[in-house]
């Protein structure tokens, strides 16, 4: 597992610039967004693209963490709290945020999803500066993904399933 470091490397400099955008969305919605410790609903079971996979395999088993399963949550979810939460995918570290999908230029004309627990409110007028674009963010990843794949000796799925986590410790 240690060859792939550099795509791991790669990996979590491209988190950093994820988290950046997605602190300044956040800010922009400061009192509309809920999302706090302890919430966990949804921490649903999961797929995730292998390069993902494959870091959470790595801090697993440097810390010598155990996957629950038989839960009907995501079996890293314990006790309402991620087990890997500084190396959560990125399809949880953008859970609740208004996330805009599509090929449209204009974030109207895109489709914004978010957390029915948040905006509960007011549903802001949604813009290109107070959306998370996830098509961006996105590309950015399939393309570090691919280049992971191609160095992995052997084939991978598309998407990996985090309860299958455990087979690979
Ligand atoms: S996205 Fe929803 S369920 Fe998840 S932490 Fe935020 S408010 Fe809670
Ligand atoms: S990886 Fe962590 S944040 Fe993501 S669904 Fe599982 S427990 Fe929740």
């Amino acid at each position: 597992m240690d060859n792939n470091q550099y795509y791991f490397d790669a990996y979590f400099e491209f988190i950093r610039f994820a988290d950046q955008k997605i602190s300044e969305i956040e800010k922009k919605h400061a009192g509309s967004i809920v999302c706090a410790k302890g919430c966990c609903e949804c921490c649903e079971d999961t797929s995730v693209l292998p390069i993902e996979f494959f870091s959470i395999v790595s801090a697993l088993k440097e810390k010598g963490i155990k996957p629950q399963l038989g839960q009907k949550s995501c079996a890293l979810l314990r006790r309402s709290l991620c087990q890997i939460y500084e190396l959560r995918p990125l399809i949880c570290r953008t859970h609740g945020l208004p996330l805009a999908y599509g090929e449209d230029e204009d974030p109207q004309m895109k489709n914004i999803s978010f957390c029915g627990l948040n905006f509960t409110k007011k549903i802001p007028k949604f813009t290109k500066n107070n959306v998370l674009d996830m098509d961006e963010l996105n590309i950015e990843l399939v393309t570090l993904n691919e280049n992971f794949k191609r160095s992995f000796d052997g084939d991978l799925p598309e998407r990996m399933e985090l309860k299958d986590l455990v087979n690979y410790l």
